[in-house]
C-alpha cells in the first residue's frame, strides 16, 4: 500500500540540529528526508586555500558553490557553512560547554531546569562529535596563556576540546568511533585547514557521523535542493516545495513538491528565520507563526581581530584551526584562531583595528595608528603569507544585547525583498570592546604585531559574527516564542525548529556542542512509532 506522505519527517538543513534529528528519527523508525540548498563535498574536493572562492565560497549567483558564506545586515555581518554537514564543514571545531549563567538566563531559565536536563546530552553529543583535548600546544596557544597569566587569569587557559580525529598523520583508518560503522578516517596533518574544508578526513564533520549513520538507517539526504515553501496539506501534513539542481539560473532548476508529515525546521538562523518569515507573511504560507519570530537574535558579541607579525621565523599557520581558550574574565573568552598557509582571502578586506563609537573617532584612531607605525601598517599590508603570520584573535562574551530579524530591503536586498535587521533590546553588540583591545594590544607586543579588524568594522562599525543564534526562540506560548521548550511550533502541529534559532540565550562560548544537545534532546522526546536500537 502507498505511505500516505513521501516521508514521516522532512527537515530542511542538514546542519547541527538536521543531522541529529536525522538520525535520531531514522533509529526510531521514521522515514526520513533531509532537504540541503548546499552541495555534497568529499575531501578532495575543498580547496588549499581560501583564495579559490568558487571551491570555498556560498555565492551561487556567481558560480561560486562552496561552504562559506559572509551575509552583510545592517546591524552585523554573519558568518555561516553551506552543504551536506551545514556549519560543520566551515566551523573550527571547537566544542566548548557554556557556563552555569547560560541554563538560568531569565530569557529561558524558567522553561525547564536546563542544566540538570542537558548534561546528558551534552555526553552524548561529544561523543558523537568525537570531541577531544586538542594534544599538542603551538605559539599562539602559548602567547594566550602568557597573557592570561599577565592578566592574573592563567588557570582560565585551558587546550580546547576539538572534533578531530588525531590518530597517525595522513594515514588510513577504519572508523575509530563507531565500532566501525562510521567511515574510514586519517589523523589530523595540522595543517590548519579546518576553515576551509579538511582535506584529508581528520576532522569530524556532521556528514562523518550523525548524517552518515542516519544514511545507512535509511535516511535520504538531497543534496543542492532549496525549500522555498511550506504550507498545510489537506488532509493532513506539509506540502514541501524544493528547487533542485546547481545550475546559475534558478529557472534552470527543477522545482519539486513532496508530502511530509512532519518538519524540522534546520536551516540556521539565516536559513530558518528567512524562511518563516516569507512564510508568515502569506496566508497560503504559515500565517499563524508567532510574531515573537525574528526577536531575541543574539551574537556571542564577538570581536574578531587579527595580529600580523613582523617575525618571519615562525608558522603561525601550523595547527588545528583553534587550539586553546583562555577565560578572561567572569563572562569573556578569547580563542587565537587560524586559517591553513596561503590563505589571504581576508587580507585586502583589513583595516587598522581603532576603536571608536563614530566612523569619525574611528578614523582618526586608524589615521593615528599609520601615523604611528607607518611602517608597521606597510608590513602588515604587504605580508608575504597571511596566515602564516596573522594570529586571528576571536573575543567572545556572554552579554545580553538581541537584535530583531525581519524582511525588506537593504543594499543587500534592493531587488528582492530578503533578511534584513532592527535593534533589539540591551545592549547593541559592537565591533569593539575595550576589554578585547586590551588583550589585542597585549598580543601584539608579544608577537612584534599589529592588530587589524575588517573593513566593515573599523568603516561601518558592524561587528562580525560566526556565532549567530535566536529569532525562534522558546516561550511558554505564541505571545512569548516560536516554539516551546520541546521545539515545537506554536500554532501548527507538526513543525519543528531544531537548529541555532531555537537557542534562547547567549551561550557566551562556540555554540554546535550546545546546539546538537538541545537537539539530542529534543529527540529524545519524540516517541518512536517502532521499537529501536540507539546509537
Ligand atoms: C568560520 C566559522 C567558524 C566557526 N567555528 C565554530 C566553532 O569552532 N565552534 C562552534 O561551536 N561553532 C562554530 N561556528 C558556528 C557554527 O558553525 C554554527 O553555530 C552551527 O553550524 C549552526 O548550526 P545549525 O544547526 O543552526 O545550522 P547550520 O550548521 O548553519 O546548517 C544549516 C544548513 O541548512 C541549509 N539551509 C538553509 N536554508 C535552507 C533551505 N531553505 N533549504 C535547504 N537547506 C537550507 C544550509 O545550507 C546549511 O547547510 C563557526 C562558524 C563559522 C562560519
Ligand atoms: S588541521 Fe588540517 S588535517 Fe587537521 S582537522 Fe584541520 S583541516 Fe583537517
Amino acid at each position: 500500500m502507498k505511505a500516505a506522505f513521501d516521508a514521516d519527517y522532512a527537515i530542511v538543513g542538514s546542519g547541527f540540529g538536521g543531522s541529529v534529528s536525522a538520525l535520531r528519527l531514522s533509529e526510531k523508525g521514521y522515514r526520513v528526508l533531509v532537504l540541503e540548498k548546499g552541495t555534497r563535498f568529499a575531501a578532495s574536493d575543498f580547496p588549499k586555500s581560501n583564495w579559490n572562492v568558487k571551491r570555498w565560497l556560498w555565492l551561487p549567483s556567481a558560480g561560486c558553490r562552496g561552504i562559506f558564506k559572509m551575509t552583510f545586515l545592517p546591524h552585523v555581518t554573519a558568518l555561516s557553512g553551506v552543504g551536506v554537514g551545514g556549519g560543520s564543514l566551515v566551523y573550527a571545531n571547537t566544542l566548548p560547554v557554556p557556563g552555569d549563567e547560560f541554563f538560568s538566563a531569565t530569557s529561558w531559565g524558567d522553561l525547564a531546569d536546563w542544566k540538570r536536563e542537558l548534561l546528558p546530552h551534552y555526553a552524548t553529543a561529544k561523543r558523537m562529535l568525537g570531541a577531544t583535548p586538542v594534544p599538542f600546544t603551538t605559539l599562539p596557544d602559548e602567547i594566550l596563556r602568557e597573557v592570561g597569566r599577565d592578566i592574573g587569569r592563567e588557570s582560565g587557559w585551558s587546550s580546547t576540546d576539538v572534533a578531530v580525529y588525531f590518530g597517525e598523520p595522513d594515514v588510513k583508518v577504519p572508523d575509530p568511533f563507531f565500532g566501525g560503522e562510521g567511515p574510514d578516517r586519517s589523523g589530523c596533518t595540522r595543517c590548519g585547514g579546518c576553515m576551509v574544508g579538511c582535506r584529508h578526513d581528520a576532522k569530524n564533520t556532521l556528514d562523518k557521523n550523525y548524517l552518515w549513520l542516519a544514511e545507512k538507517r535509511g535516511a535520504k539526504v538531497e543534496a543542492d535542493t532549496e525549500v522555498l515553501w511550506v504550507k498545510p496539506r489537506e488532509g493532513g501534513g506539509f506540502a514541501v516545495t524544493a528547487r533542485t539542481g546547481r545550475s546559475l539560473f534558478p529557472f534552470l532548476r527543477k522545482t519539486l513538491t513532496i508530502s511530509a508529515r512532519n518538519v524540522v525546521f534546520s536551516g540556521g538562523v539565516l536559513g530558518t528565520v528567512e524562511l518563516l518569515l516569507k512564510l508568515k507573511e502569506r496566508p497560503d504560507g504559515l500565517p499563524q507563526i508567532s510574531d515573537r519570530l525574528g526577536d531575541f537574535v543574539r551574537t556571542n558579541s564577538e570581536v574578531l581581530m587579527g595580529v600580523v607579525t613582523e617575525r618571519r621565523d615562525v608558522d603561525l599557520s601550523e595547527g588545528i584551526a583553534i587550539g586553546s581558550i583562555l577565560q578572561t574574565d567572569a563572562h569573556s573568552h578569547l580563542e587565537p584562531v587560524r586559517y591553513p598557509a596561503g590563505s589571504g582571502f581576508f587580507r585586502p578586506l583589513a583595516m587598522p583595528h581603532a576603536p571608536g563609537d563614530t566612523v569619525g573617532t574611528r578614523l582618526l584612531n586608524a589615521g593615528a595608528m599609520i601615523l604611528k607605525k607607518p611602517w608597521a601598517t606597510l608590513k602588515a599590508a604587504f605580508v608575504p603569507d597571511w596566515a602564516k603570520y596573522t594570529m586571528i584573535l576571536l573575543y567572545m562574551r556572554t552579554s545580553e544585547g538581541t537584535l530583531r530579524m525581519k524582511l525588506g530591503r537593504g543594499i543587500r536586498t534592493l531587488f528582492r525583498r530578503g533578511l534584513t535587521t532592527g535593534t533589539g533590546s540591551g545592549p547593541q553588540a559592537k565591533a569593539w570592546v575595550p576589554e578585547a583591545t586590551e588583550l589585542a594590544r597585549r598580543v601584539e607586543k608579544k608577537l612584534d604585531g599589529y592588530a587589524e579588524s575588517l573593513a566593515t568594522e573599523t568603516l561601518l562599525g558592524i561587528p562580525t559574527t560566526a556565532h549567530i543564534l535566536g529569532g525562534c526562540c522558546m516561550g511558554t506560548s505564541a505571545a512569548t516564542g516560536v516554539i516551546d521548550d520541546k521545539h515545537r511550533v506554536f500554532g501548527y502541529e507538526g513543525l519543528y525548529v531544531i537548529d541555532g534559532s531555537a537557542i534562547s540565550a547567549n551561550p557566551g562560548v562556540n555554540p554546535s556542542l550546545t546546539i546538537t544537545a538541545l537537539a539530542e534532546r529534543a529527540m529524545s522526546l519524540i516517541p518512536s512509532p517502532v521499537a529501536s536500537s540507539s546509537t
